[in-house]
């Protein structure tokens, strides 16, 4: 995979969250309803991204919306920022939810989404949706999120297995919030704090080699050349490294890995 070109594509949605870009054609939206952020990503008929909002929220756990009012209000909120910033009614959209999530569940992402006035012309899971901007052709592509983490396989471009576990960011910041003796919402500040995050990942090493552990059990007799980490937890320093050495499999990550798959579920709007 191109990881040079890749970035570039991502710094692009990370710039749209700050500046409307023009574009042309009709827009579609990707819609992350994350358990820590709900992301809404507006792109063009050239797949560029257009306008991005997002904002966080406590509406779904391990990955499952538990507060449907809220969860409504806010997708609700986030378009209409969107359609004040483009002066256009955005009708199209796309959802993800993790690997394995059931139909019931699965229809209530699209309940939300549609009770703000959206038509949802697609559903993916999450890692297939991050690959769509990666493009790893052999490999794993793995997104460590808030609530969950999610793995698609890939071989010669196909995604041949997809599995998801209920760890990620959240489980970060309740050990660093044990570990500190310090509140759920510090922790989650600390973690965030550039200046302390060395010390943050050296104090919550385990967990990540938890998570490389569980990714290792899954790949387990599959033939894995390189692993790609993407969503928000890899934005702490050196996960990939912990990664590579549990693994034994090289690990690497875009430089801006939070919008990777809500940038890839838009990528699935129908046109
Ligand atoms: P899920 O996919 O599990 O439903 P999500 O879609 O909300 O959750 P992401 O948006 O990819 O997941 O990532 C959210 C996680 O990233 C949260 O745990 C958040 O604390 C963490 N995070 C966000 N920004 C940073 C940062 N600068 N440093 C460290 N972690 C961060």
């Amino acid at each position: 995979m191109n990881l040079e070109s890749a970035n570039k594509t991502i710094e692009k949605v990370v710039s749209a969250l700050e500046n409307t870009h023009s574009f042309e054609g009709n827009l579609r939206v990707g819609i992350d309803l994350g358990t820590a952020y709900i992301v809404l990503v507006v792109i063009d008929e050239t797949d560029e991204p257009v306008a991005v909002e997002m904002e966080f929220a406590k509406v779904l756990k391990d990955g499952l919306v538990v507060d449907y009012t809220g969860a409504c209000q806010i997708v609700k909120r986030l378009k209409q920022k969107l359609e004040a910033r483009l002066n256009v009614e955005l009708v199209k959209a796309s959802i993800a939810v993790p690997p394995g999530t059931g139909h019931q569940d699965t229809n209530t992402h699209r309940y939300v989404v549609e009770s703000a006035g959206f038509e949802v012309t697609a559903v993916v899971d999450e890692p297939t949706a991050a690959n769509a901007v990666m493009n790893l052709k052999d490999g794993v592509i793995v997104d460590v999120g808030g609530g969950t983490t999610g793995l698609s396989i890939l071989k010669d471009g196909e995604v041949i297995y997809t599995a998801d576990e209920a760890t990620g960011g959240t489980h970060v910041t309740l050990v660093l919030s044990g570990h500190y003796h310090i509140s759920f919402d510090e922790a989650e500040d600390l973690k965030k704090d550039i200046s302390k995050q060395r010390e943050v990942v050296h104090a919550v090493r385990p967990v990540f080699e938890k998570m490389a552990a569980i990714v290792k059990k899954h790949i387990e007799g599959y033939e894995i050349e390189e692993i790609c980490l993407v969503g928000g937890t890899c934005l702490l320093p050196d996960v990939e490294l912990i990664f590579e050495k549990a693994t034994g499999i090289k690990t690497y990550k875009p430089e801006q890995p939070l919008l990777v798959t809500p940038l890839g579920i838009a990528l699935f709007c129908e046109k």
